[in-house]
């Protein structure tokens, strides 16, 4: 089973199942106030090749992962702009989902919006104050942090340490300056829903911990965000959870940032590039390409160099892919021996074994370009059979990080494959003038013409 690096206990360990055949994960999804950024990406293409490889192994995978559609920076969004919080947080999901469809990434099987979820909020709220670990004051609801066993578990920090580094707030009703809201009240111009502790909204953190609990239920499996939301947001969470006596997630995973010139890219650094950005210039496969080449947990750097690089590498993919196609069209049936079919489960198993060890993804997909290169190889040799059914292996494996090539594009009809014949007959009778010929008449077509080793490819 898959071994994964647990931040709260800071090291990896089996992802244990609450329910056998069954996957319950929560990733911390997008605050909807402005278009998606790379970083956004990046976790949601990490969760996506998590979430592709559980299913692959057999496992159903409920995935939730919740919009924010109430919070600050929406509503100064909104107010600025003169318009109101739910069109704004309407605007920038459209976005979200048309850059996260871009790239592939797979829906969630629920996706909660935190305003469909306020009265949980406010129950737990009330449920909070009522235990006495919550305490209201003039601007809100506050949880004492004081209180709750364990607080500073995922930060790795004593609540001193975290004391002393929290910023200094001028709210002096607060008892300790980590002590975080749960309920905001309302100020003039905001969004508000009534409540017992007065009209206000619930805090970003007490959003996370309701749908989380709500939708897979106490001691769910695993919950995912990036490691920016380690401190205090996911603490938080989980503080709240502790506080109300529920059992929490199981088991923390944090993906890596993505960085610009060794910094980490932000709104505030100016260092920032859209999803739209990148798409409107790269392949979109590039990104899934860059994220599932480094691992999960490191920096990565998102420079055109590596794009670049990237963009290369999906291009012998894609070669690969045609040349697939034209396998399974050209070649006869038949069946390779069991040498071919040990090589195809010592593929898959070495696939297994390097995801299972902490999702080693540039490994793995180290492992299947090589594995590319022994089918070209073997096409190469007239070892049809070899490379059908091991480059059929190595399909299935890249469609596991989906980054299946797109197929084999349109079919030869006949008059193309005529002329390729023609194409080929020149070549190996060295009339390269009749062979020039062709090759244009089949670009006139429309066709990329490739030589290579086996003869005359072509594609469009
Ligand atoms: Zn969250």
């Amino acid at each position: 089973m898959l071994q994964l690096h647990d931040t709260a206990t800071g090291r990896a360990r089996e992802l244990a199942l609450r329910d056998a055949g069954k996957v319950s994960m929560y990733v911390c999804g997008a605050t909807v106030y402005a278009p998606p950024h790379i970083g956004h990406g990046r976790f949601v293409l990490v969760y996506d090749i998590l979430r592709r490889y559980l299913e692959y192994r057999g496992l159903v995978v409920d995935h939730v992962s919740n919009v924010t559609d109430i919070d600050d920076k929406i509503i100064i969004r909104a107010n600025q702009e003169g318009r109101s919080s739910a069109e704004v947080a309407e605007e920038f999901e459209a976005s979200w989902w048309q850059a996260m469809d871009a790239v592939g990434a797979l829906r969630p099987t629920a996706i909660p919006h935190a305003t469909e979820h306020i009265d949980g909020m406010v129950e737990l709220v009330g449920e909070l104050i009522k235990r006495d670990v919550a305490y209201e004051t003039s601007d809100g609801v506050y949880l004492s942090v004081e209180k709750v066993d364990g607080y500073g578990l995922l930060a790795h920090q004593t609540l001193e340490s975290l004391r002393a580094g929290a910023r200094v707030e001028v709210i002096e009703e607060k008892r300790s300056p980590s002590d975080f809201a749960i309920w905001k009240k309302a100020k003039p111009g905001e969004p508000t829903w009534d409540s017992p502790f007065g009209p206000g909204r619930p805090g970003w953190h007490t959003e996370c911990v309701v749908m989380a609990l709500g939708l897979l239920g106490e001691g769910f499996d695993l919950h995912g965000a990036g490691q920016d939301l380690i401190f205090p947001h996911n603490e938080n969470e989980r503080a709240q959870a502790v506080a109300w006596g529920r059992q929490f997630a199981n088991h923390w995973m944090h993906n890596g940032m993505v960085e610009v010139g060794g910094q980490k890219m932000g709104k505030s650094l100016g260092n920032f590039q859209t999803m739209d950005e990148f798409l409107s210039t790269s392949d979109p496969r590039a990104y899934r390409m860059l994220v599932a080449r480094s691992h999960y947990r490191t920096p990565i750097e998102v420079g055109p160099s590596m794009v670049e690089d990237a963009e290369l590498q999906l291009e012998r993919l894609d070669n690969f892919g045609r040349l697939m196609a034209e396998l399974e069209r050209d070649l006869p049936a038949g069946e390779a021996g069991s040498a071919t079919a040990e090589r195809v489960r010592g593929l898959e198993a070495r696939f297994v074994e390097l995801m299972d060890d902490d999702l080693r993804t540039p490994d793995a997909v180290a492992s299947l370009f090589s594995a590319i290169k022994e089918v070209n190889t073997a096409a190469g040799e007239r070892e049809g059979q070899h490379a059908r059914e091991l480059g059929a292996a190595v399909l299935r494996l890249f469609g596991v990080l989906g980054l299946e090539p797109p197929g084999a594009g349109e079919p030869v009809d006949s008059q193309a494959a005529d002329l390729v014949r023609r194409l080929d007959e020149a070549r190996a009778a060295r009339d390269f003038e009749a062979a020039d010929a062709v090759r244009a008449e089949l670009q006139g077509l429309g066709w990329t013409v490739e030589t290579t080793q086996q003869g005359t490819r072509i594609y469009r």
